[in-house]
């Protein structure tokens, strides 16, 4: 018996590789499967430039979620809704030729890259699948495809994923891993979260992103022979670029614009973006259709690191890729290591002081508080002197560790204030919360148990915390809000040590 429901499409590559994945794990006999159009209106438009970029866009996505599903990029997205017919009105002839329909038109649009809307491919799977050729597509194979689609909109999944129903409601959306999959039928919860479907993009990859404002098929060769070295990110406009830009995972370390005679007002129209994206040094190389001097020399002046002439080998291309991404690589490096202190990876003094400036400005502005922890470890001399400086650069990388582990607001800031003193940056935060924090660093670090024998307060390591917290006005400055932190830590020090100290309080 059938409980399971799969909503799907077919020129969907998500849905096809969830059906690709479901046959593998022998599952389709379980399951119901309801078509539906993602897109009911793609018959209009469906060889736009947008669309075409998205659907490269989604068969990469699909390709680095499950590399054992053969697909191959389509020259477009077809129509779905006539095969879908056909499916539904084989179904009243017979459930199994049904099935093996929907199996031959999957194949023939993602492994063979055939256009399933065109009537001489459809009539092709129908007959392969030994079904009548006057197949008869009436009002009830309408009626059907309306009612699951009613479902289907009502389901509010989302028009862009398959999704799979269990008997009791459970859903699991997108496309999922085998064991999330073998979970799944083995009744286990899933999140609703479609977390797979995202784009999981191999962090040792770099990512170029390639904006087509023209005909995307002219980039297919170049896209294809440099998809397995590189994450590539398709937006289909200069806004979503824009967006890929500012989130923090999808940001390219080079963009690559294909534009056919556009890309030069592209340029001079976002000029403070493409400022942007020069002072984080991320390049962007114009692929022109013309071998053009002048042209060439205007993508420069408009801040392009590169014109590369359409229709260059893909050697030459990737060569050319390589030298951009070398550049940026070695330019973060230097800015990384201008922020970032060497011996332990987190913020060094001179990055503190520029997050200080700026988060009392901000506190300035909003009237909110600003919490700082001022730490030192305790007795640290002897215990360099007892176990040695190696020894005490490895307590002080761990300790480090321990305070970012501890830290979960994307504003606080731990940094290396000098030697073995650190600062804890947290804006909007109160004196009780900057407590709380601290608490919980003295627990966690006295968890670490270093050895620590020279020690009069402790077996192990221990460190001494001073806090302060200030709302800026006329009357207070950063300066004072330091100078409060450490007077808190020294009166730590004269107290117990190991001790988190505030107004002169423990
Ligand atoms: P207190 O409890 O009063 O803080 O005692 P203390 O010994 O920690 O105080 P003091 O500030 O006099 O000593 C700091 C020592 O920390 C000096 C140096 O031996 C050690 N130190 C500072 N920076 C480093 C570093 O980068 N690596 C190592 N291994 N030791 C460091
Ligand atoms: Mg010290
Ligand atoms: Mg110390």
């Amino acid at each position: 018996m059938k409980k399971y429901v799969v909503y799907g499409d077919l020129n969907c590559p998500y849905s096809y590789a969830l059906h690709e994945k479901l046959k593998s794990l022998s599952l389709l006999e379980q399951v119901e499967y309801r078509l539906v159009e993602h897109a009911p209106d793609l018959g209009l438009y469906g060889n736009r430039p947008e669309i075409l970029t998205e659907l490269a866009s989604d068969v990469f996505a699909v390709r680095s979620l499950a590399a054992e599903v053969p697909l191959a990029l389509p020259p477009e997205r077809p129509d779905s809704r006539f095969a879908i017919l056909c499916i539904i009105a084989a179904q009243m002839i017979s459930p199994a030729k049904s099935q093996q329909l929907r199996e031959l038109f999957y194949t023939a649009l993602w492994v063979e890259g055939k256009d399933i809307s065109h009537p001489s491919v459809t009539f092709g799977c129908i007959e392969q699948a030994g079904l009548p050729l006057d197949l008869e597509v009436d009002e009830d194979s309408e009626e059907q495809l309306e009612q699951w689609q009613a479902q289907w909109d009502k389901s509010q999944v989302g028009s862009r994923i398959p999704a799979i129903i269990a008997p009791d409601q459970r859903k699991l959306l997108g496309l999922p891993s085998v064991d999330d999959i073998k979970a799944f039928f083995a009744g286990e919860e899933q999140s609703l979260q479609h977390e797979s479907t995202k784009l999981q993009r191999s962090s040792s990859l770099r990512s170029i992103a390639i904006l087509c404002t023209g005909d995307i098929s002219s980039m297919w060769a170049p896209i294809e022979s440099i998809r397995g070295e590189y994450n590539l990110l398709l937006p289909a406009s200069m806004e979503e670029l824009k967006q890929l830009f500012h989130s923090e995972d999808h940001a390219p370390d080079l963009v690559l614009l294909h534009a056919d005679e556009h890309w030069n007002d592209l340029l001079h129209g976002y000029q403070s973006f493409i400022e942007r994206m020069k002072i984080s040094y991320t390049p962007i190389a114009i692929i022109g259709a013309e071998n053009n001097d002048v042209l060439e020399l205007s993508a420069y002046s408009a801040g392009a690191a590169d014109y590369i002439t359409e229709g260059r080998s893909s050697g030459i291309l990737k060569a050319r890729i390589g030298m951009m991404l070398e550049l940026k690589k070695s330019r973060d490096f230097l800015e990384r290591s201008a922020r970032i202190d060497g011996l332990t990876g987190i913020n060094n003094r001179r990055e503190f002081e520029k997050l200080l400036e700026q988060e009392w400005r901000r506190s300035a502005r909003t009237g909110q508080n600003i919490a700082l922890i001022m730490l030192d470890v305790d007795f640290f001399k002897p215990f360099n002197d007892r176990y040695g400086h190696l020894a005490g650069d490895s307590a002080l990388r761990k300790i480090s560790e321990v305070m970012q582990n501890t830290m979960s607001r994307p504003y606080d800031a731990v940094c290396r204030y000098g030697g073995e003193e650190f600062v804890i940056l947290m804006p909007e935060t109160n004196a009780a919360g900057a407590k709380k924090v601290a608490l919980a660093i003295r627990q966690a670090i006295m968890a670490l148990k270093i050895p620590h024998d020279k020690s009069s307060v402790a077996k192990f390591i221990t460190v001494s915390q001073g806090i302060a917290c200030f709302t800026p006005n006329d009357t207070n400055s950063p300066m004072l809000l330091i100078q409060a932190a450490d007077e808190a830590l020294y009166a730590g020090k004269h107290s117990s040590r190991n001790a988190v100290m505030m107004d002169g309080e423990y």
